[in-house]
């Protein structure tokens, strides 16, 4: 399933690995995990990885990440948990010196791009594919690749609640912890600890929240002020739509923040039935069914609107 791919990085010595941008614990988990296997096998290997939550610094390994790629030339680049090479934490340009790309991924639609392509969203996370294809180069997993590995494995399934937790997400999280996962910690850490600042963001966006279509439809949209006053960057402000979705009744929430530099985030989750990719999709973003996003063209009231619209046609 990866012969070619073991074969680009067989051949490749200078490697850069990257994710999408706002990186989360999937996208932190896989790129990380694939550095230190890469390490092990001696390659000149570097994460690009310009921003991140200082939620995960305590994972191994991301502190080294670097901010962008000076070589006029690369021979490889492998490209972790994003559907879409504009997403990419790295630009154009950098991305056109790689001689060779590789990117694997697990978002139900998606642009492929480069040389080698493993797209499967039968599998929980980017992490997920990165654990088969660790195993496929051979590297040994060691502690830190499974602590990692499991982080990204945890986060993108709802600490293993959601339904893209299958028999074998649990069959390899059984070999991460066989491997040395630090499980506890990681789940202390991700799940179980927070700011001062993030609780208070908490009873912002429910106080922000509004309620359409007899409880259906919980959005709310907390401004860059508001976030800026709580003393909250960007990377720490997001992960509140899933407290508006958990309301009973709640088929569609949507959670929109505004950025440092302007723009306004939407951050969709679904109870089930609906498909908010399609929502996603329609506003220029992308995601998974129960999981999806874009940002705003327009301002906020224009782009509310629009998007109550859309959601009531599905509902
Ligand atoms: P988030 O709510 O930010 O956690 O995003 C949920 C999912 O939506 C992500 O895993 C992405 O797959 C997708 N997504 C979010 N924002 C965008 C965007 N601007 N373009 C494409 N996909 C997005
Ligand atoms: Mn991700
Ligand atoms: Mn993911």
């Amino acid at each position: 399933m990866f012969k070619e791919a073991k074969e680009i990085v067989e051949k490749s010595n200078k490697i850069y690995i990257v994710a999408h941008i706002n990186p989360d614990g999937d996208a932190i988990g896989s790129t990380f995990a694939v550095y230190f296997a890469l390490k092990k096998m001696n390659k000149d290997v570097h994460v690009v990885m310009p921003s991140y939550s200082t939620v995960f610094e305590f994972l191994p390994g991301v502190q080294t990440s670097i901010n962008s790629i000076e070589d006029e030339e690369y021979d490889l680049l492998i490209a972790l948990d994003s559907s879409d090479v504009t997403r990419l934490a790295i630009s154009e340009d950098e991305y056109k010196r790689a001689k060779k790309v590789i990117m694997l991924d697990h978002h139900q639609i998606s642009a492929p791009y480069g040389d080698f392509r493993y797209i499967n969203d039968n599998k929980s996370s980017a992490s997920e594919i990165a654990y088969l294809f660790i195993k496929y180069l051979g590297a040994k997993i060691d502690k830190d690749i499974a602590t990692l590995l499991y982080t990204g494995i945890m986060t993108d399934t709802g600490s293993f609640n959601y339904s893209n937790a299958n028999a074998d997400t649990f069959r390899a999280v059984a070999e991460l912890l066989e491997c040395g996962a630090e499980a506890v910690s990681v789940c202390k850490k991700l799940n179980d600890t927070m700011k001062e600042s993030k609780l208070k963001l908490i009873a912002k966006t429910v106080d922000n929240m509004e309620v359409y279509f007899d409880g259906k439809l919980r959005f709310s949209y907390v401004s860059y002020k508001e976030i800026s006053e709580l003393g909250i960057n960007d990377e720490d402000s997001e992960g509140m739509t899933n407290y508006l979705r958990a309301v009973e009744g709640t088929e569609v929430a949507v959670y929109v923040r505004g950025k440092s530099d302007g723009s306004l985030k939407v951050s969709m989750r679904s109870g089930g039935r609906i498909d908010t990719s399609k929502i996603a999709i329609a506003f220029g973003g992308g995601g998974h069914p129960r999981a999806s996003g874009y940002t705003m063209k327009e301002d906020i009231e224009t782009e509310k609107e629009k998007l109550i619209r859309a959601v009531g046609e599905m509902i």
